[in-house]
């Protein structure tokens, strides 16, 4: 599945050109609007923010926050356990 979102100026659709990846957790990608009359060239930024569901593998160099929800719901459950 390709991401693809409309041009910041004129709406129309961009296709990806390129991306390049700065962390495990952040990319970069290039677009270029398929608007021949706008031709605008952008990058955008795509990066993981939270989780939502837990890995079942530990990786200690990797950080990604908690959801607020997930958060909310595990402290539920330990309060109904305790
Ligand atoms: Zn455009």
């Amino acid at each position: 599945m390709r991401i693809t979102i409309k041009c910041p100026i004129c709406a129309s659709r961009s296709v990806a050109r390129s991306s390049q990846e700065l962390s495990v957790t952040l990319r970069e990608i290039t677009y270029r609007c398929e608007n021949d009359e706008c031709g605008h060239i952008y990058i955008a930024q795509l990066e993981v923010v939270r989780t939502l569901v837990r890995s079942a593998i530990h990786n200690p160099a990797v950080s990604i926050p908690l959801s607020k929800h997930v958060s909310r719901r595990q402290a539920a459950e330990l309060v109904q356990t305790a």
